[in-house]
């Protein structure tokens, strides 16, 4: 299909980036591209529409490039989920593990409306710590997480399964 081929020739694999051993998922070819990028952006937006999402969570950095259009493309509004320090009214946080450090991520406390439906919207699923901890982040705000949609697992990191494991209500949209 023209998505197969959109996500097998605009993403590279860069290696050693950031570090030896690492193999770096680029997604700049793909926002260069309008076709491409145009095409899996219809195609998340699909997903939302689907899932009866009032509101789109997307989570920076990367995440903000897709959710963004996403949010308009599905006639819904978009909330940024942000890392520590960059939100300017009240929020509620989330502390999360790295490989070899912890995380921060916000959200405004008024960013939804209570119980209303949301997607989590982010480039790459690799660990699965930063959805999980979005996932609370939602939950803690009032709203009610129903999927995470991403363009791409890193199936080896076990972020699917993580993810399932801390929240097995919500569906998981890999492109
Ligand atoms: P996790 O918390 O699942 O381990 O990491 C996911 C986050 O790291 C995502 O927000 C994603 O943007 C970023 N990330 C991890 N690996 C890659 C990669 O290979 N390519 C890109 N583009 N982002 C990555």
């Amino acid at each position: 299909s023209v998505l197969d081929q959109v996500l097998a020739t605009r993403i590279l694999d860069v290696l050693d980036y950031p570090k030896p051993g690492i193999v770096f998922k680029d997604i700049t070819p793909l926002l260069g591209d309008p076709t491409a990028f145009g095409t899996v952006v219809g195609a998340m937006a699909e997903q939302v529409r689907a899932s009866g999402a009032t509101r789109i969570a997307g989570l920076e950095a990367r995440g903000f490039l897709l959710a963004a259009p996403v949010a308009l493309a599905a006639g819904v509004g978009f909330v940024p989920v942000r890392k520590a320090g960059k939100l300017p009214r009240a929020t509620y946080r989330e502390d999360y593990a790295l490989e070899y450090a912890t995380a921060t991520i916000e959200v405004h406390r008024d960013a939804f409306v209570p119980g209303e439906r949301v997607m989590i919207v982010d480039d790459i699923l690799a660990t699965g710590g930063t959805a999980v901890a979005a996932a609370k982040l939602v939950r803690d705000a009032g709203a009610v997480p129903v999927g995470l949609s991403v363009l791409m697992e890193l199936g080896f990191l076990g972020g699917r399964e993580r993810f399932a494991a801390s929240a097995p209500d919500i569906g998981i949209h890999t492109l």
